[in-house]
């Protein structure tokens, strides 16, 4: 149901951009500052088959938005001066941290020339299997083989079923039953076979994605030899954490971080859960990157950060500028807090 409920929120979104309400809720839902999530940033392709065009906005757009947060007073700070703030309660002026997922070479190539101009702190969330180029970037090869092909084969539950997929209606509508098919498998090793034994069959190869589009150790080095730019771990292998064992989840939380020190010489102190929602990280993740020392992990669950989230650091929700919400106008609600009150119910808290 994205779809629906895409078009809900931007309905109440224009809703509350004319009403002025956002303005009237900034002291209730403003909190004391806000976490950007972005994937990429990298001008629109023209293909009308995008089914992960959300994760993406143009560099147009992005500048727009860091124009406007550089205008709107509140100071934009990295991750650690976020996490002074919280521990010290220094909420005397609203913060914003950008942040990116994944590692892709589009935040190198198209964000980081916007973010350098306007002197803006960010951090990338590195995946290492992605830099390392073994990574399975399975939600762009189910993309792939729907885009490239008028029929698919699938073998669910032991049994070879085929799905039409001419059309970009078709293709859509398929993707979409797809990944959340996907999604509500209940192992990331049951997901990864299906997707490979998908991608085998219709000779999509599930690994060269990183190598496209993803940044090599070597540019992620000279990315962060820069002071604005803060380096956290986001997994070895881009897992949905709360689909794999404990023993998985903790190795991928430790040897992400290990990696990255090996590589940097620079340990990261800050993580973000591969999705990050609340079917892919819960108490138990947020435990274990406690015990493992992290000082802060995002989740993607929408919100903004309130005082009481100084007791739940690991579990910190984001704003997510998303692809399908690239008018200007979008962005102040954004970052007003009020856009995110409608996701989370108006609940301050979204830690459990
Ligand atoms: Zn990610």
């Amino acid at each position: 149901m994205p779809g629906l409920r895409n078009a809900i929120f931007r309905t109440a979104m224009e809703t509350l951009y004319f009403s002025g309400a956002h303005v009237l809720m900034r002291p209730l839902l403003g909190g004391v500052g806000a976490i950007l999530t972005l994937h990429h940033v990298r001008p629109p392709r023209p293909d009308r088959f995008q089914p992960n065009r959300l994760l993406e906005v143009t560099p147009e757009f992005f500048e727009r938005v860091i124009r406007r947060l550089r205008r709107s007073g509140a100071d934009l700070v990295s991750l650690d001066e976020m996490h002074r703030r919280m521990i010290e309660g220094d909420f005397s002026r609203r913060f914003v941290c950008v942040t990116f997922d994944d590692g892709y070479r589009d935040t190198f190539e198209f964000a980081y020339p916007v973010l350098k101009k306007y002197e803006v702190p960010f951090a990338i969330y590195v995946a290492t299997s992605f830099a390392d180029r073994v990574g399975e970037m399975w939600w762009l090869a189910l993309e792939a083989v729907i885009a490239r092909n008028d029929l698919i084969s699938l073998r669910i539950d032991g049994r070879d079923q085929f799905f039409d997929c001419r059309t970009v209606a078709e293709k859509r509508n398929l993707f979409d039953q797809l990944y959340w098919w996907l999604r509500r498998l209940k192992t990331e090793d049951e997901l990864r076979h299906v997707v490979r034994e998908l991608a085998a069959r219709h000779r999509v190869d599930v690994v060269k994605f990183c190598a496209e589009l993803c940044m090599t150790w070597q540019e992620i080095a000279q990315i962060a030899a820069d002071p604005l730019v803060t380096i956290g771990a986001h997994t070895v292998n881009h897992v949905i954490l709360a689909k794999v064992s404990e023993t998985s989840a903790r190795s991928e939380l430790e040897n992400s971080r290990a990696v990255i020190e090996a590589a940097l010489g620079t340990r990261p102190e800050h993580f973000a859960y591969p999705v990050g929602d609340k079917t892919s990280a819960g108490p138990r993740e947020f435990r274990i990157a406690a015990e493992l020392g992290y000082k802060t992990a995002v989740t993607t669950r929408p919100g903004v950060i309130f005082r009481a989230h100084a007791g739940h650091l690991l579990a910190l929700p984001r704003v997510s500028l998303n692809g399908d919400f690239q008018r200007p106008r979008y962005a102040r609600v954004l970052v007003s807090g009020a856009a995110t009150g409608l996701w989370n119910g108006f609940r301050r808290l979204n830690v459990a």
